[in-house]
């Protein structure tokens, strides 16, 4: 393929719980996209974080396209470009993987990463629901729950700490154990997997909760089981307003966006204060987190 010399590419990549995308910009705009099993095998195993390397190495190589630069979003903690997991239930337990050293020797590109929830917020803050924003936080509901904020027109970061954890805020005093080792996180009552659980007894347990929340939105079940979850969100949103002043909040995630879930949210911090709170919903649907990227490459790079 012949490209224009003014052609900008750039490659994103976003490692999820079960899945990798790798996208690949040219001038801002998607053109090719590939998605993989973010676990290459079932069993444990100490290389892991080396496997998923390898598969992400394996997976750009396919797009055949040149780069300058290669950003990658994670689930997870990263520091100074080396990878450690926060929730060992996702991806098994490991510390401090060289990921950006390791791909950047492999394909000879520079590579950055950052963590997921951040570069989501970056994405929403540059390209989708929070452009016109100087400040707002971003909350992603989907199998977790994650969190990420612009501040004063920047992505407020805090290395080594992951700034923003909204979901491993305590709302509930030894309340349900959480993936992350605490009781009585938002996490463990509002996200996917919260849901998930309270439905493994019920005749819906082979349906996922998106498809439930979706399908089932009539049932007074459904309604309620959205109504707990939204109220336990609503009390770290109302908690994050009091203790910043934010008033905006950009929700995302898969079940963040189901409409209902969402008006459930809205309903339920209305009912909590009479603050000015703003809800939105995130723009960029599946892929903020690629956006994120983007954002944060040299091709852009600016008020990070
Ligand atoms: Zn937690």
């Amino acid at each position: 393929m012949v490209l224009d010399m003014t052609d900008k590419n750039f490659i994103a990549v976003d490692i999820g719980g079960t899945k990798i995308s790798i996208v690949l910009f040219r001038n801002d705009k998607i053109v090719n996209q590939v998605k993989l099993q973010t676990n290459p095998i079932d069993k444990p195993t100490t290389n892991k974080p080396k496997l998923i390397a390898d598969n992400i190495i394996n997976g750009i190589l396919n797009l055949n396209a040149s780069t300058d630069q290669i950003g990658i979003a994670t689930t997870g903690v990263i520091n100074d470009g080396s990878w450690s997991v926060l929730n060992k239930k996702i991806l098994g337990e490991f510390n401090k993987f060289p990921l950006c050293n390791y791909i950047e020797s492999k394909l000879n590109t520079p590579v950055f990463a950052i963590s997921d929830t951040e570069a989501a917020a970056l994405g929403e803050f540059k390209f989708g629901a929070g452009i016109k924003l100087s400040e707002f936080f971003y909350i992603t509901v989907s199998t977790g729950v994650g969190g990420g904020m612009v501040l004063n027109n920047q992505l407020y970061r805090k290395s080594p700490n992951l700034a923003g954890a909204f979901g491993h805020m305590v709302i509930v005093q030894n309340g349900k154990l959480c993936g992350c080792g605490r009781k009585g996180c938002i996490e463990a009552y509002s996200s996917g997997t919260a849901l998930k659980q309270v439905l493994e007894h019920s005749e819906y347990k082979d349906l996922s909760v998106k498809d439930i929340l979706l399908t089932k939105s009539d049932q007074t079940w459904v309604i309620e089981l959205i109504k707990e979850a939204a109220i336990y969100l609503s009390e770290g949103i109302v908690n994050v307003n009091s203790l910043l002043g934010i008033e905006n909040f950009i929700i995302g995630g898969s079940i963040g966006l189901n409409e209902n879930f969402f008006n459930e949210i809205k309903n339920q911090t209305s009912l909590i204060t009479s603050d000015k709170i703003n809800l939105k919903k995130a723009e960029l649907k599946n892929n903020p987190e690629v956006f994120g990227c983007l954002a944060y490459s040299s091709v852009h790079c600016k008020g990070i």
